[in-house]
């Protein structure tokens, strides 16, 4: 059983200073030595004709011995830390993700983040629970170097605040960038590692569209991915690196024996790669079994993250451990499995340019017949207000007259136009220059014009509509991503009835998936553009495929990488 002797007493101790851990620790002790001989005396007195003063006495004794107990229980709870960055970002988009892009939470607050940690839950019983600070972005473009930096410092001030730990739940996306630094979780860890300390046990999770360097691997002792895209299961995994954490902690056991790390030097976007259908759906449902082994206690599979250009963009399999044969075979299946399917990875939805896909649309009656308008997915690391698609948009003819097909198009961040329209009013006329105004590489600011057809005011992100012939154009002040058919419903639309309707999404997510009368993605132009051979790659590995697509057999060794517990923290 592990020692916490971090609890409650430590806290004493450094606020006394003077006082040695050890000797509050005792003090513990003593107290209980001394409520056992109050029970004691309490037979005494039970033998000696109960009186009105032994019946107090043993009421105030009980009182005292479960007060002990109960104090004793608090103090043996484990110590846990919560901190992480969270994002995901396109390093071939002109986008840059500042501070204000981050919504933060601290303290308390975290716990909000996780339905998992409620105050009446469970695991949050079994834990002496401080949360230091979370961070979270849309996806967008790379983090500006001053923006990390500060997010960095903040984060390891909220951590000092509650020093020493027994662990730390470590949440991160796992693609972040970051103005000239390389693998930016694997360098928060080690930041982070300098203030907590090496004896901390570390347990981590990430999205399966994170990339694990070895740096990383080596700094987090148990590590998770989701095991769903889209990412259903996100909350599920997160509950599950902090149940195996406290189980650990709980057990004794603390680190695993084994990490196990496979590169598979494969690199594919998300949109090739959705649990939902072959390959992925069978290569995915092989990891629950993989961890529920003896020996084992979690394994992973990281896709990776497409859009960057680093050493670490590459798809990894971990398991993690007690038994050495097991971990290291579970690995090396894992990842041989996803080798072998790579060339069976296709696109998730069928696949074509704006045109054909615009053709098909128009002439299918199912509705609403959707388009993913790719290359400019925000969710994915796209700027958002690539201005292309809609620029072809408005240039066809079967869209001009009001009774053409209705066509929802989701989204263009366009500032001025949201100004116009609030201040001409619903029904008015109105004329102003949107999106472009981040990426502009591919089509300059397009000029729109049309009817205000809806307004939805909010502090943060007014949206509008305007109409133009049948073309229905969703104009929002900051990029902002649809997915959701709750997201059309606010704006006074009926979804279901459109005849087609455009996203700047990849696959679609759950609750637009469910409203599709049938589905098309259009390989359009922006920061995630999905034809990787295009994209400028300078750093990655290679071969890697299917960039290399005749590459040999790649090795798929399992390197056991060590946690750095004897160096000095
Ligand atoms: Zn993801």
């Amino acid at each position: 059983m592990l020692q916490f002797a971090t609890g409650a007493t430590g806290k004493v101790a450094t606020a006394k200073g003077a006082v040695a851990k050890g000797a509050t620790a005792k003090g513990a002790t003593a107290k209980v030595a001394a409520a056992k001989g109050a029970t004691a005396k309490v037979a005494a007195a039970k033998g000696a004709a109960a009186k009105g003063a032994a019946a107090m006495a043993v009421t105030a004794m009980v009182v005292a011995l479960l007060t002990t107990i109960s104090c004793n229980r608090q103090e043996q709870l484990p110590r846990i830390a919560i901190a992480g960055i969270a994002i995901e970002c396109s390093t071939f988009s002109p986008a840059q993700t500042t501070e204000d892009d981050f919504s933060i939470s601290k303290g308390a607050e975290v716990f909000t983040r996780y339905d998992f940690l409620a105050e009446d839950s469970l695991l949050r019983q079994k834990a002496h629970w401080l949360p230091a600070m979370y961070a979270r972005a849309t996806p967008g473009g790379i983090v500006t170097r001053e923006t990390y930096e500060s997010l960095v410092a903040r984060t390891l001030e909220e951590l000092k605040k509650n020093l020493p730990y027994d662990a730390l739940y470590f949440d991160i996306h796992g693609a972040m960038s970051v103005t000239g630094l390389d693998d930016p979780e694997g360098d928060l860890i080690l930041r982070i590692k300098e203030v907590i300390g090496n004896k901390a046990l570390v347990s981590t999770c990430m999205d399966l569209h994170g990339n694990v360097s070895l740096r990383l691997a080596e700094n987090t002792d148990l590590i998770t991915c989701y095991r769903m895209a889209p990412h259903e299961d996100a909350m599920e995994s997160k509950r599950r690196a902090v149940s195996n954490l406290l189980e650990r902690l709980e057990t004794g056991k603390g680190r695993p024996e084994y990490k196990a790390w496979v590169k598979v030097p494969i690199l594919l976007p998300g949109e090739k790669t959705s649990t939902r259908v072959e390959p992925a759906r069978s290569l995915y449902a092989e990891v629950a079994p993989a961890a529920a082994q003896q020996g084992v206690i979690d394994a992973a599979i990281w896709i990776g993250y497409a859009w960057a250009d680093e050493p670490r963009n590459h798809a990894v399999v971990m398991v993690t451990g007690d038994d050495k044969q097991t971990v290291e075979s579970t690995a090396r299946k894992l990842a041989q499995n996803f080798w072998d399917a790579r060339h069976r990875f296709e696109f998730i939805a069928p696949t074509a340019s704006l045109d054909e896909c615009l053709e098909k649309a128009l002439q299918s009656d199912k509705k609403p017949f959707m388009i993913s308008d790719m290359g400019d997915n925000p969710t994915a690391g796209g700027a958002g207000d690539v201005t292309w698609t809609l620029a072809r948009l408005l240039e066809r003819k079967e869209f001009r007259s009001p009774r053409g097909p209705k066509l929802i198009y989701a989204s263009i961040p366009g500032p001025k136009m949201v100004e116009k329209a609030l201040a001409a009013g619903l029904g008015a006329q109105v004329e102003a220059y949107v999106g472009a105004m981040v990426d502009d590489r591919y089509q300059p600011p397009v000029l729109l014009g049309g009817t205000v057809e809806f307004i939805r005011e909010s502090d943060t992100n007014t949206e509008v509509v305007i109409k133009t012939g049948s073309l229905h154009v969703i104009v929002t002040q900051k990029r902002k991503p649809y997915h959701y058919e709750s997201d059309f419903e606010n704006l006074g639309f009926q979804p279901r009835e459109a005849d087609i309707i455009m996203i700047k999404v990849g696959y679609l997510p759950e609750s637009v998936y469910n409203m599709r009368g049938d589905w098309m993605m259009a390989l359009t132009r922006g920061g995630v553009d999905q034809n990787l051979s295009e994209l400028p790659y300078r750093r990655i590995q290679r071969p890697l495929f299917p960039l290399d697509k005749d590459m040999p057999e790649p090795p798929l060794d399992v390197v056991f990488v060590n946690s750095p517990e004897s160096k000095p923290g």
